[in-house]
């Protein structure tokens, strides 16, 4: 007999490898917290906005009180925003806390869920978590979600197919889907079949790239839309997302959800970042120009990265699969972090978030030296 406490599917889990803290690398390599660069979570280089900083130190004041289980306020400017009513929209404790629901919510033991390779590591962990399959689909030459191959993904799982997750743009990879494939999409996915759009990244899209995807939650009941607050609203720390769905859904995700899963810090910052239009696009800017400055930087070194429409790029360091890894070292030797991929697939490439104009600078010439060697 096994002595083995839990479940089989629990214990196959590969625990979630985030982006290595700075207190932890500095302990580890006997550095300076104050000089170590950290591109590696896909955090907003700006840090969080004086607005939201200003709002949550109001909300401190009433810490002794439980949060607003239903978020009223912020329930309330996303969807005068977003022109759908309230009951529409389930906050989340990350979008992270989405993802999750979503998958308990439809899928359990012997489902299957669908996403693509090298798509973003919570998908498969939020589909073994509830005991489901993870259909995995190639994707595209590009490295992009061949979305008519996972649809025939889905139909081959016939009935056990519950769950789909799309990401646009995709982490690590930073592909973008056009619109058009999204649509047709949506319009061929069998409707018993749920599809969570993830849109960590969304306020990163260029204007020519941005679509209305309100107006598919609005035509397909079977549509969950997923947003974040940790990347361009730049709250990580605070964790708070959000998803959009017609009330059906959204009364599942929120029959599941822990009654207080968005505390009340989280909830006020939320607020106020939604409604800094100023942070929202200095962020933009800064992202746009780093990523020109990141790309040039690798033009010239002659490697191969992925166009990326997110705060990130993967960058392949080298031809071995111990290349990714090995320039990871020699990085994190110098206080520079960054993000290993090895587990997405990519052990000979590198994703680099996009820092602040000097941070991209201090990694560029690190990563010169350090390919130069
Ligand atoms: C970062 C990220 C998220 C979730 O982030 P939260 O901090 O939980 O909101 C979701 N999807 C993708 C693709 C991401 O990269």
């Amino acid at each position: 007999m096994s002595s083995k406490l839990g479940l089989k599917h629990i214990q196959a889990i590969a625990p979630y490898v985030g982006g290595r803290p700075i207190s932890e690398v500095a302990r580890e390599y006997g550095l300076d917290e104050s000089k170590i660069i950290k591109l590696a979570s896909n955090e907003n280089p700006l840090g969080m906005p004086q607005s939201a900083y200003d709002a949550m130190l109001v909300a401190a004041n009433d810490l002794g009180r439980y949060p607003d289980s239903n978020g009223f306020e912020l329930k309330k400017v996303l969807s005068e925003r977003l022109g759908v009513p309230t009951d529409w929209v389930t906050l989340g404790n990350g979008s992270n806390d989405i993802l999750e629901l979503a998958a308990r919510a439809v899928a359990q033991l012997g489902d299957d869920i669908i996403f693509s390779r090298h798509a973003f590591a919570v998908y498969p962990l939020a589909s073994q978590a509830v005991g489901a399959r993870s259909v995995e689909v190639a994707p595209k030459a590009s490295y992009g979600h061949d979305l008519p191959a996972m649809l025939k993904a889905v139909k081959s799982s016939g009935d056990k197919a519950k769950l789909v997750f799309v990401a646009n743009p995709n982490n690590p990879t930073g592909s973008y889907l056009e619109p058009q494939e999204i649509e047709a999409f949506l319009l061929a996915l069998p409707s018993h079949v749920v599809v969570v759009l993830d849109e960590a990244y969304n306020e990163y899209l260029a204007p020519a790239q941005r679509y209305d995807a309100i107006a598919w939650v609005k035509r397909f009941p079977n549509m969950v839309l997923s947003r974040s607050f940790s990347k361009a609203y730049g709250l990580a720390g605070l964790r708070i997302g959000y998803a959009i769905a017609q009330p059906e859904l959204t009364d599942l995700l929120n029959r599941i959800r822990q009654p207080f899963n968005v505390n009340s810090l989280a909830q006020a910052a939320a607020i106020a970042s939604f409604q800094d239009s100023a942070f929202l696009q200095k962020g933009y800017e800064v992202n746009r120009a780093g990523y020109l400055q990141l790309t040039k930087a690798f033009d010239e070194m002659h490697l191969t990265y992925l166009p990326s429409a997110g705060n990130f790029v993967l960058v392949k360091v080298g031809d071995d699969d111990q290349a990714g890894a090995r320039v990871n070292l020699a990085l994190l030797k110098r206080g520079i972090i960054v993000r290993p991929v090895g587990n997405y697939g990519f052990p000979e490439w590198l994703r680099i978030s996009i820092g602040l104009s000097e941070e991209n600078i201090a990694f560029i010439n690190a990563f010169r030296d350090i390919l130069a060697k």
